[in-house]
C-alpha cells in the first residue's frame, strides 16, 4: 500500500543569521540555527521536536512558517514549494498553517479584548461580515473552553492557562490544516499543563489538525507526540515513533536526555542509570566540526571529530545520525 503524501515535508532546511560587528556593520559570521534539517508530518500526526534550549527548535519552526527567511532548503505543504510563494500567494497559503506561542502574554495584545484578538485573523483574511465574525467568535470561544461573556476581557483579566486558550482560538479561527505549536505549555503551571495538552488532543480529533509540536520538556512531547524528532546544535540527531524513541533511543544525545526523565514506575527507575553530559552546548556560531555532539559524547571516535554523521534511517523509519550505528 502507498503511504499517502505528507502534509508538509521539510528537505534540507537551513537558518543562519549573520553575526554583524565593527563601526559598518560588517559581517564577521553566522550562527548556523537551523542547520540541514530533514522530515515530514502526515496528515492528521503529530510531531514533537525536542531539544535543549537554543538547539533550533523553534526557528526551525518560524522558518517553515516563513516568520523567518530561510537561508536555504525547500518545504512543502501538501506538495506545494512554500519558499517559492510570494506575496498574496503566500497570504493565502497562511491560513493553512498557524503558530501557537510560548507566552500567550507576550503574544496577545494587551490593548485588545479577547473577542477582538480571536476575530482578527478573521477579518486580516476577509473571512464573514462584522456579524458572522462575532458570531464565529463566540464559537470558538466555547470550543475551547471559555465563556462568551469573556470576550470584552483583557489578557491580563485572565490566568495564564485561559490566555493560552485564547492563543488557541486565534490560530484556530481561520481553519488552518497544520498548527506549529511552540512552547505552547512550558509558561504553565504543571497542573494547568495537562489541561491545555488535553484540550489541543481534542481539538485535533474535531478539526482534523496536523501539529508540529516543539518543546524543550520530554514528558510534554510524550504526551502528546506520535513521532518525535531530537534536536541538538541546529541539527535532526534522532527521529522516530514516539514509544520506540522513548524505549530504545539510538543516539547517544537522546540517551543521554532521556536517563534525566524520571519515569513513574519505581522498579526501572532504580535499575536506570544517569548518564551526565560533560561540558556545554557548543556555541551555534562555532559548532564542531564532524558530529556536532562529540565534544560531549560518551563514545566519541576519531572519526567523529571529521565526518559529520548521515541523518539515515536505520528500520522502520527510525532516524538517526550517529558513526556509531554504521556497519
Ligand atoms: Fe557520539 Fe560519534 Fe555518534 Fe556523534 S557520531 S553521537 S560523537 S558516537
Amino acid at each position: 500500500m502507498t503511504q499517502p503524501q505528507p502534509l508538509l515535508e521539510v528537505e534540507h532546511l537551513k537558518k543562519f543569521f549573520p553575526i554583524r560587528g565593527g563601526v559598518f556593520g560588517k559581517k564577521m559570521g553566522e550562527v548556523k540555527a537551523v542547520d540541514d534539517v530533514t522530515f515530514s508530518i502526515r496528515k492528521g500526526e503529530t510531531l514533537g521536536i525536542v531539544g535543549e534550549s537554543g538547539c533550533g527548535k523553534s526557528t526551525t519552526g518560524r522558518a517553515i512558517l516563513r516568520l523567518e527567511e530561510p537561508t536555504s532548503g525547500k518545504v512543502r505543504f501538501e506538495g506545494r514549494e512554500l519558499t517559492a510563494l510570494k506575496g498574496e500567494e503566500m497570504r493565502k497559503m497562511r491560513r493553512e498553517m498557524q503558530m501557537v506561542f510560548q507566552d500567550p502574554f507576550a503574544s496577545l495584545n494587551p490593548r485588545k479584548t479577547a473577542g477582538e484578538i480571536i476575530a482578527e485573523p478573521l477579518k486580516v483574511h476577509g473571512i464573514g461580515d462584522a456579524r458572522k465574525r462575532k458570531e464565529q467568535m463566540k464559537e470558538l470561544l466555547q470550543v475551547v473552553g471559555l465563556d462568551s461573556f469573556h470576550a470584552g476581557r483583557y489578557p491580563h483579566q485572565f490566568s495564564g492557562g485561559q490566555r493560552q486558550r485564547i492563543g488557541i482560538a486565534r490560530a484556530l479561527a481561520v481553519r488552518p490544516k497544520l498548527i506549529v505549536a511552540d512552547e505552547p505549555v512550558s509558561a504553565l503551571d504543571v497542573s494547568i499543563q495537562s489541561q491545555v495538552l488535553n484540550l489541543m488532543e481534542d481539538l485535533q480529533e474535531r478539526f482534523d489538525l496536523t501539529y508540529l509540536f516543539i518543546a524543550h520538556d520530554l514528558s510534554v512531547v510524550r504526551h502528546i507526540s506520535d513521532r518525535v524528532g531530537v534536536m541538538y546544535l541546529g541539527r535532526m540527531v534522532e527521529l522516530t515513533d514516539r514509544d520506540r524513541l522513548y524505549e530504545n533511543p539510538l543516539h547517544p544525545y537522546t540517551q543521554a536526555l532521556l536517563s534525566a526523565v524520571p519515569v513513574p514506575d519505581p522498579e526501572p527507575e532504580v535499575r536506570r542509570e544517569r548518564i551526565i553530559l560533560s561540558g556545554d552546548v557548543p556555541s551555534p556560531s562555532h559548532p564542531p566540526k564532524g558530529c556536532a555532539f562529540h565534544t560531549r559524547c560518551p563514545h566519541v571516535m576519531d572519526i567523529c571529530r571529521d565526518v559529520r554523521p548521515e541523518f539515515k534511517d536505520h528500520g522502520d523509519g527510525h532516524f538517526a545520525a550517529c558513526h556509531l550505528l554504521d556497519p
